[in-house]
């Protein structure tokens, strides 16, 4: 699973952020973001090279933010940390931001060889049982169904056929138990008050984590300074309407939490210019949709729609979340009373504009 698109063209032009560091850590090392919180990477393969993962000083050892994708690559990585920059210290707990496996994949392993809890949300908790528990199944006919209805091609829908239920390879099995994450919540870790902040869209109840006292938002994969996060639909539920959730909780965090924090994200640099971010994240959107209804003047499924969402060219394995990221743009204009659907007698859905 990818976390989003690295943008390739800014239109308009991509706010000027700030990134006050110059180089990220290298495998094994850290680097001190703020007082008691340190930045370190894990690796990943495919496009986003790395993971950003915080350690932060807490009563009893280290409280740890996002844990990488499950695999050796990842707990060879976190041993050269323990035994670097982290040593002579336990890990109190793992916090995890969202159920991703690059987020949620080292969980399980960290809680069991430290004893400790793992703090999530209980959305995010759930969904990821969830997920996993489909590792191994065959493709359901609900998932195939529904993207023969966005336009799939059978060699499409075997080659999803051929990839179903791996998400449970990338993570270590889950512990049985956790501790609820809420938005509005305070949480105190070491010296310090963190303030649960949610956002959906992206994953249904994304945990940020703001202190204001240190003037730090983790920003998990809610706000990135150079991709746009993935918000699709899935076949386990057609009608969602993610895009909304997307676009309302990125408002709802600007109304929060102030421009001053340093933003702590999952992919690339910390950076200052949350504010910025968000409305340009936002207007990304809606002129997406705007260019989308546009479109739709002549009848079009999803896959005909790529070209005004996404300025490359998509081929297999971009294919599902391109699909699912059409999906909750037109979703969302239905949603608004902007388009309609209408499925023909092959089970293919057509949209247009209007009401
Ligand atoms: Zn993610």
């Amino acid at each position: 699973m990818r976390d989003g698109f690295e943008e390739v063209v800014a239109e308009p032009a991509r706010p000027k952020l700030t990134y006050p560091f110059e180089a990220g850590p290298r495998t094994g090392e850290a680097i001190d973001v703020a007082p008691g919180v340190k930045w370190l990477r894990m690796p990943l393969g495919g496009s986003l090279a790395f993971i950003n993962v915080w350690a932060i000083e807490d009563a009893g050892g280290w409280a740890i933010v996002d844990t990488g994708m499950g695999g050796p690559d990842t707990r060879q990585a976190w041993r050269a940390a323990f035994e670097g920059p982290l040593a002579g210290r336990t890990v109190s707990r793992v916090f995890v931001t969202h159920m991703h496996p690059d987020h949620i994949g080292m969980a399980g392993w960290m809680t069991r060889k430290f004893d400790c809890r793992l703090w999530i949300s209980r959305l995010e908790f759930l969904m990821c049982r969830s997920l996993a528990a489909d590792t191994g199944r065959e493709a359901p006919a609900d998932a195939l169904s529904f993207y023969r209805a966005a336009g799939w091609d059978e060699e499409a829908l075997e080659h999803y056929r051929a990839r179903f239920g791996g998400f449970g390879r990338a993570l270590h099995a889950l512990p049985d138990s956790f501790q609820r994450l809420s938005d509005g919540d305070g949480v105190r870790i070491g010296a310090h008050v963190w303030k649960v902040v949610v956002g959906s869209g992206h994953s249904p109840e994304h945990a940020c984590l703001w202190c204001p006292e240190l003037k730090v938002l983790i920003s998990g994969d809610q706000v990135l300074p150079k991709i746009s996060s993935n918000v699709s639909v899935f076949p386990t539920e057609p009608e969602g309407d993610p895009l909304t959730d997307w676009i309302t909780s990125l408002a709802r965090i600007k109304g929060q939490v102030p421009d001053e924090v340093l933003v702590l994200p999952a992919h690339n640099d910390p950076f200052f210019g949350l504010h910025a971010r968000i409305d340009h994240l936002i207007g990304g959107h809606e002129r997406g949709l705007a260019r989308l209804r546009a479109l739709l003047a002549e009848p079009k499924r999803a896959v005909d729609v790529f070209g005004v969402l996404f300025r490359r060219k998509i081929d297999e394995n971009l294919l599902g979340m391109a699909t699912g990221e059409s999906l909750a743009h037109l979703n969302c204009l239905m949603a608004r009373g902007q388009a309609v659907r209408h499925r023909d007698e092959n089970g293919v859905d057509w949209y247009r504009a209007g009401a």
